[in-house]
């Protein structure tokens, strides 16, 4: 099946009658972008780039960050290259920083917050994304953003590091296109405000699915709570698609729920038209989305917005892929 899927690497990745989704990865290694590659990614939709971090004892310095990054940018080929800056704490943590012991890590210090703080480290990530951005289609994401303040904050941070590399004569794009993840509830009631000041969103379903069922995401005790088809999800999913398309805001999904072939009608009907998601996923997806056709998938949404359950919004599904396709 495995060989039989490679050969959907390099069709064009849309449904039947014709609307195209693009298939994106989230990566964390050279290793993961190379796999992409040959399942034939759209690019990359999500950079983790806490693994740059892990495993060492020090924080990676300005120009062993900039190679890498330009590295994957360069081996994309002109494809987008979303670089998430640090999103370090909660359940990732650093063996050489040390942050204080805390009742609940989700919930704590972390990513962003740490990030606005530790303005240093900020600086030094913002510079190696900005110098690699002189050699491929770069895109800067900020995780775990709560506020307008906050991501003020994030873009004040980056002006200043463009300042000084314009005072260098250091090369850089400087209309790097600048997004935020939208994986807080707090992110989705206000994605209107947040829409108006940034070039993209991409919703963190990993997150967002933990953050509005106040599900610890890494605790087996609730596991079975943590329900990416829960209709509050659904509902968060369309608020922020609207206020994304009120204001020309381009959206994608890069939580595991995009890599779910289950979940792929919600999207269509949504009007969502890029993925990103583990690499193991890509063609799985692409053989449900050619199979596809967005006139029937569009036509769920209704049914799927007055689902009292996600065992409903399930059955829903089920039936579109028993009868849609
Ligand atoms: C998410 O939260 O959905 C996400 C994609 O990021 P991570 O899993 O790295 O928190
Ligand atoms: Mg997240």
């Amino acid at each position: 099946q495995q060989e039989l899927l490679l050969q959907l690497a390099d069709i064009p990745s849309q449904t039947e009658d014709g609307m195209t989704m693009n298939l994106a990865a989230n990566i964390s290694s050279i290793k993961e972008l190379e796999q992409a590659i040959a399942k034939g990614t759209s690019g990359v939709g999500l950079f983790r780039t806490e693994f740059l971090y892990m495993n060492r004892t020090s924080f990676p310095e300005e120009e062993e960050q900039f190679v890498v990054y330009r590295e994957v940018a360069e081996r994309l080929n002109g494809k987008p290259l979303v670089i998430r800056t640090l999103d370090i704490g909660g359940d990732k943590h650093l063996d050489y920083l040390e942050l204080p012991e805390e009742e609940n890590p989700s919930l704590g210090y972390r990513a962003i917050r740490i990030m606005l703080d530790r303005t240093d480290l900020f600086k030094t990530q913002l510079r190696a994304i900005l110098r690699a951005s002189h050699y491929g289609n770069i895109k800067i994401m900020y995780p775990m953003i709560s506020s307008l303040d906050e991501l003020r904050r994030a873009n004040d941070v980056l002006n200043e590091v463009k300042a000084e590399l314009a005072e260098a004569n250091v090369a850089f794009r400087a209309d790097v296109p600048v997004g935020i993840m939208i994986e807080l509830p707090a992110a989705v009631m206000i994605s209107d405000l947040l829409a108006k000041e940034v070039d993209f969103f991409s919703i963190g379903t990993n997150d967002l699915v933990q953050y509005v069922l106040a599900v610890d995401r890494m605790n087996e005790q609730v596991a079975h709570l943590y329900d990416p088809f829960h209709p509050a999800v659904l509902r968060m999913l369309k608020i922020t698609v609207d206020n994304a398309k009120r204001f020309g805001t381009h959206i994608s999904v890069c939580g595991e729920m995009a890599g779910d072939v289950r979940a792929l009608p919600i999207w269509i009907a949504l009007g969502i038209t890029e993925l990103s998601m583990s690499v193991s996923s890509i063609l799985h997806v692409k053989n449900s989305l050619i199979q596809s056709r967005q006139s029937e998938a569009s036509t769920i949404w209704q049914e799927l917005a007055a689902c009292p359950s996600s065992t409903a919004v399930l059955q829903v599904l089920g039936r579109y892929w028993e009868t849609g396709i």
